[in-house]
């Protein structure tokens, strides 16, 4: 079922989901499931499943380095139909621009519909770990609004090379990202915003927001979004500080700030158990405010670790 249509039938009750990332190739899918299996009584309507972007790897050949390009986390769309099987879920494939071309997206978005997934999550995608800004693939999207405008036009029948009129088109819902404190690259917020506007004119169905520490930023950013005409639903997405050293990560990777109470608490905390416990707490505190303020869906961004999300939705749902 599409979100939207999970969020409609909660009539104004806020969901429960989450976001998952595949295990590094070689590694045993139990573990997710084990991850996974305790969150399920919480009755998520669905689970997100991101995709990595490829990275350069070098094979020593005799004293000599290759370099070869590989991507660490495969799996995203395998993941997801294992996910809508084994729980009857559904299960959410990020879908990139960056590492394919239009022509291998068609392909990915074709295996999402015979697999019977009913939504995407269309996005640019990060910059590859050893570049400082994304470069688009070559023949591939440039800009999440492509890839957007890519998946409607599938589910219109519109394939790359030709038209095929069928009864059997894909109907994704389409969600993409949104930026409470506007994303990175973008030179202002309301610029950001306007490129958002683009993505939702473009047809995606909904947004989910990168993390945010500080509720405001959040409804701020809600308000800026609904005066310049974006109706769809707007998911806050949280995430839970586990270890000091997110204090300077988060920061320096999603250009984001931390609020100074909770600096505070995290400093005086001995260890990573203590800062877990505050980041527990602190995620409970702003999930009850947003759910008082009738957000459609908390969704948090677990890290492939559960427990701590799993202390937090037994407060909360
Ligand atoms: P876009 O919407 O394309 O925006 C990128 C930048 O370009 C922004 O600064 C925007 O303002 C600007 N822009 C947009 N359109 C235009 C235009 N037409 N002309 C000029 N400028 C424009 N990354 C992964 O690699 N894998 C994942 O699974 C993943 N999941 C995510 C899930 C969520 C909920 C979020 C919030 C982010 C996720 N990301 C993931 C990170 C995301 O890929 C990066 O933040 C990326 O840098 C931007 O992606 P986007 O889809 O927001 O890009």
């Amino acid at each position: 079922m599409k979100v939207t249509e999970h969020i409609k039938q909660a009539k104004g009750n806020t969901l429960f989901s989450f976001e998952i990332v595949p295990p590094q190739k070689g590694q045993n899918i139990q573990e997710l499931y084990n991850n996974i299996d305790p969150l399920m009584e919480f009755n998520p309507p669905f689970i997100d499943v991101t995709t990595s972007r490829e990275e350069y790897v070098y094979i020593d050949k005799d004293g000599l380095f290759d370099r070869k390009i590989t991507r660490m986390r495969p799996g995203t769309v395998g993941i997801c139909a294992s996910l809508k099987y084994k729980y009857n879920v559904d299960a959410i494939p990020h879908v990139l621009c960056g590492g394919f071309t239009k022509e291998e997206t068609e392909y990915v978005l074709v295996d999402c519909h015979y697999l019977g997934l009913d939504n995407v999550m269309a996005l640019r995608g990060d910059a590859m770990k050893h570049e400082k800004y994304f470069t688009p693939t070559k023949d591939g999207n440039n800009y999440a609004v492509e890839l957007v405008k890519q998946i409607k036009n599938l589910n219109k029948g519109k394939y790359l090379h030709e038209i095929i009129e069928t009864p059997y088109n894909a109907n994704f819902c389409i969600g993409v990202a949104g930026y409470p404190e506007k994303h990175m690259e973008s030179p202002s917020l309301d610029t950001d915003l306007r490129y958002l506007k683009e993505k939702v004119d473009a047809g995606s169905d909904y947004v989910v927001t990168q993390m945010f520490f500080d509720n405001k930023k959040y409804f701020d950013f809600v308000e800026k979004a609904r005066a310049i005409g974006i109706t769809v639903p707007i998911i806050p997405g949280i995430k839970p500080i586990a270890v000091k050293r997110h204090l300077q990560i988060l920061p320096q990777v999603f250009k984001l700030d931390l609020p100074e109470e909770l600096i505070l608490e995290i400093e005086k905390c001995k260890n990573n158990s203590q800062v877990r416990a505050v980041g527990v707490e602190w995620a409970i505190k702003q999930s009850k405010e947003l759910i008082t303020r009738g957000v459609p869906v908390v969704h948090f961004y677990s890290m492939g670790k559960s427990d701590n999300i799993k202390a937090i939705a037994k407060e909360i749902f």
